[in-house]
């Protein structure tokens, strides 16, 4: 249950927990303020709309989506735009629930969907107007080589969106161990790092945001949702693993709330790299 080749593998397995304490976006949810009430599912989509809002900002229209789940956040711009939607996955099962959810909202024409590795591309260079990273990196081995990928498909001065967890600090080993079994996530760099590694890979860092609080209230939302959920888990999984996640609940929130942080932003790719 915990070992798992890579993210593809464990998102074949693990997709119908997120179905259920999640939905359709595998990805935090984002609240303009503290007293901003809205669901999870809000919360999600407006997370999606600062994607979407820099993406029209910068009109684009060849669009790349590294890692993109079920396919929700491609087809909600799909819906608001005239892109072009390229969205890959390295989850067979992602791949076919995706194009399931593109063909029933007759998309096909505009949001295609393939199981690919965004470490090693199969798409010619300078092909995109803007590339779009939503908390896909930090399950990357090789995050530098993937910025690499992205930065030859997309064309002199086309965008990098992207949201990504942080280390506030260095995780203790055993945190680490816990957060890459149950996430996939690779070890974090701190944001001073993060930015650097952008701009090494050749892209001009336009804006950089600490959202860490914007999408705080996601684990409160995922306590609940998991809580609810306990019957559904055991049936689609088995009572084990409901015991594992409840066991290490609250060593990951204290993870995700002291020594994680998050991170959205828009890198351009500089004309001379
Ligand atoms: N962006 C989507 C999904 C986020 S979950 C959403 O917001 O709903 C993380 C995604 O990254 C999954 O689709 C997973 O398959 C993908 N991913 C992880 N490693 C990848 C890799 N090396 N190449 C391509 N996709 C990858």
């Amino acid at each position: 249950m915990l070992n798992h080749k890579d993210a593809g593998q464990y998102y074949d397995e693990i997709g119908a927990f997120y179905e259920l304490v999640w939905g359709d976006n595998i990805h935090m949810g984002y609240w303009h303020n503290p007293d901003d009430a809205h669901s999870l599912a809000i919360a999600q989509d407006n997370l999606t709309d600062l994607f979407i809002e820099q993406t029209l900002q910068h009109g684009g229209t060849a669009v790349l989506d590294i890692g993109c789940g079920v396919g929700q956040p491609a087809i909600r711009l799909a819906e608001r735009s005239a892109c072009q939607l390229t969205g890959i996955t390295i989850s067979e099962r992602q791949v076919r629930q995706a194009l399931t959810r593109v063909q029933a909202r007759e998309l096909n024409g505009r949001v295609r969907c393939s199981y690919m590795n965004a470490q090693s591309l199969a798409f010619p260079s300078a092909s995109f107007d803007v590339v779009w990273a939503l908390e896909s990196l930090f399950h990357m081995p090789n995050r530098r080589r993937a910025l690499q990928e992205i930065h030859r498909v997309l064309r002199v001065n086309g965008r990098l969106i992207l949201t990504d967890f942080v280390a506030r600090k260095q995780l203790e080993p055993a945190q680490q161990l816990f957060m890459s079994q149950l996430f996939q996530m690779q070890p974090l760099l701190k944001s001073g790092a993060y930015a650097e590694l952008l701009e090494q890979s050749g892209y001009v860092v336009e804006e950089f945001r600490d959202i860490s609080a914007n999408i705080a209230p996601t684990i409160d939302e995922w306590k609940v949702n998991i809580a609810r959920q306990q019957t559904e888990l055991t049936n689609v999984y088995n009572a084990s693993f409901v015991a594992m996640i409840n066991a290490y609940a609250p060593q990951i929130e204290e993870t995700y709330r002291q020594d994680m942080g998050y991170i959205f932003a828009v890198a351009r790719k500089a004309a001379i790299s």
